[in-house]
């Protein structure tokens, strides 16, 4: 095992490596550093955060870049401001005895003419995000034209957030002759064709397995219907008290809804995504740090540079697109030889997935049961019980204790702990003693008894095929003009000129006054309650005739019907409220 004066460092950089408390250099940087020291080449490196990657790259550049030139001679792109900020404090913290030396940080969101002086100052290193970087050489505010060494951090969330043209563009401006290294914690292939058209002949590392993942974390998953996720998500917070976790939806507008959706109902949970402002995601971050936000609902490109070691659960609201995102996830758990868990919420449309993640990180999961009311009940009163039980006692308490203990003069022991707990216990018992069972069998069918179900509400609309659209478009469509989340609009059915489809019950006010008033080419897009809950499907043929004539009809004259096509019963309940005055909207498909 090789040491860092093996790795061939200079005094100043071994210096810094002790005061950081670094013994030996991690498999990254033993495969790295010297090769990178000893010549002039182009690296492809996959590798994870965590492994080291920053040092891996930060002590050759460091050791190679000349201190007393002013002149920009390093580049690190990396794809988040908060990466970009993590990466300039490392290589601080590196270069610390390297006297003279200026590390500028370059991201959007804080002023650009400080970045500019941070750069005039004579930076030799400069890491920055692909936008803010773009911006600031068509302002003129860098010159890379002499830089010899370009970094690409995680490659892959740069091309995966769309930078590929910034990167292209930034990359332009640099000498052909300078050696590029990247780092990436997978290679699709996307990033296979950048590693080729901007380098040359790069030595390739791998550290570990490329997408295995850490050792320290076990996979679950829960099957459950697709709209109760957040139900699921509410008893695996509530089964596991002392939670710290990072909850990963796919879109902002679903990261933004949970989060609200979980301070609603009084849990200690914040939002991180790309709509927030820099500011709101710092005090986000500073709190989720100190611990005054258990959970932390984010995107994948927001929690990217998401530094926190204790996160005890990872849960993956929605699996991400990207199968391989999964690895990226997981590993927010599990981290400075801490154990942790990866939770999956999985509906029965999606649990093939998890065969295919299993095959990426080479380890099963565990198929798992949503808990039910009554065992979150006993594993919240046992967790208060231990906290009273560990809780030192405080003597300020005993001046009061004579007219507390005249207060329970005729309680007994058994009795008094009965209420002690109930203060506690009676709120979760209330919430819970009803509840359904959320787990899903995962045998045959959709996964879904809509016959049983009570708790949503089917409509019928008057668009169909003929309109152009699929039971994708339609769900879309909806989705959008009702500023529903992905699961909120179910059961899609449609047919030649009409179609149906599932709300949950609680959206159907919204659903009904949306459509009161709502036009498209002239004609109403018109939107009632059906009265079968939608079990038979999407398989009958269409036989819509009736129905089309019917709905040639003025508005008035609709009447409650039995549609031909499905048996489906609608009755004409449209509402007329207090929205139907607003303006017309235009349909947008
Ligand atoms: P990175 O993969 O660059 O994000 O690094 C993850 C963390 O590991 C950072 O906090 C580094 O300071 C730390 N680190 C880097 N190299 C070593 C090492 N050889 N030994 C111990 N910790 C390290």
């Amino acid at each position: 095992m090789s040491t860092f004066q093996d790795l061939g460092l200079n005094d100043d950089l071994l210096q810094a490596i002790t005061d950081l408390g670094f013994t030996k250099p991690s498999d990254v940087q033993q495969k790295a550093i010297p090769t990178l020291l000893a010549e002039e080449r182009d690296l492809v490196a996959l590798a994870q955060t965590g492994t080291g990657k920053t040092a891996a790259f930060g002590f050759p550049m460091l050791e190679k870049i000349d201190i007393n030139s002013r002149t920009t001679q390093g580049l690190i792109l990396s794809p988040t401001r908060e990466l970009c900020l993590q990466i300039t404090a490392e290589l601080k913290l590196y270069g610390k005895y390297c006297k003279g030396l200026n590390v500028a940080a370059i991201y959007g969101g804080a002023s650009i003419t400080e970045q500019a002086k941070q750069v005039k100052k004579g930076a030799q290193i400069i890491v920055a995000t692909p936008g803010r970087m773009k911006d600031m050489i068509s302002r003129k505010l860098v010159d890379i034209s002499k830089i010899q060494y370009s970094v690409l951090d995680e490659a892959d969330e740069m091309l995966n957030m769309g930078f590929y043209e910034d990167i292209t563009s930034i990359l332009s401006h640099t000498p052909d002759d300078k050696s590029t290294w990247l780092f990436s914690a997978t290679m699709p292939r996307e990033v296979a064709s950048i590693a080729k058209k901007f380098m040359y002949d790069p030595i390739e590392i791998t550290v570990g397995n490329k997408n295995e993942s850490t050792k320290n974390v076990s996979h679950e998953y829960y099957l459950v219907n697709a709209r109760d996720r957040y139900l699921a998500l509410k008893r695996l917070a509530d089964a596991n008290p002392d939670i710290f976790s990072v909850i990963f939806c796919r879109t902002k507008r679903d990261t933004q809804k949970v989060a609200e959706k979980l301070v609603e109902d009084g849990y200690s949970a914040g939002a991180l995504h790309g709509d927030l402002s820099q500011n709101q995601r710092d005090l986000v971050m500073k709190a989720f740090r100190n611990k005054q936000i258990q959970m932390l609902v984010a995107t994948d490109v927001a929690a990217r540079g998401i530094d926190v070691d204790d996160i005890t659960h990872v849960i993956n609201y929605q699996l991400p697109d990207e199968i391989e995102t999964y690895t990226h996830r997981s590993g927010r758990t599990g981290r400075a030889g801490k154990t942790g868990v990866s939770m999956v919420i999985v509906s029965k449309s999606e649990v093939r997935k998890i065969k295919s993640i299993e095959r990426i990180i080479k380890k099963q999961f565990e198929k798992k049961n949503i808990p039910s009311g009554m065992e979150i009940c006993k594993v919240q009163l046992m967790s208060l019980a231990n906290k009273v039980h560990n809780t030192e006692a405080n003597h300020e308490i005993d001046s009061y204790l004579p007219s507390i203990n005249e207060l329970f003069n005729n309680t007994d022991k058994d009795e008094l702990i009965k209420k002690f707990f109930s203060v506690e216990f009676t709120r979760f018992f209330n919430y819970y003693q009803k509840s359904k069972d959320l787990n899903v069998s995962d045998s045959g069918g959709d996964g879904r008894d809509y016959s049983k179900s009570s708790n949503d509400t089917r409509y019928f609309i008057n668009v169909g095929r003929k309109d152009g659209y699929d039971w994708m478009s339609l769900k879309d469509f909806l989705k959008e003009v009702l500023e529903l989340g992905r699961d909120d609009v179910f059961k899609v059915d449609v047919k030649d000129s009409f179609s149906f489809f599932n709300t949950e019950k609680e959206n159907e006010q919204k659903v009904l006054d949306f459509f009161t008033d709502f036009k498209y080419n002239g004609r109403f897009v018109n939107v009632e309650i059906s009265e079968n809950k939608g079990r038979s499907g999407g398989k009958r043929r269409d036989r819509d005739r009736g129905r089309r004539r019917n709905h040639d009809k003025p508005k008035g004259e609709r009447r409650s019907r039995r549609s031909k096509d499905t048996g489906e019963r609608t009755t004409n309940k449209r509402r007329r409220s207090s929205v139907s005055n607003r303006p017309r909207r235009s349909r947008r498909k």
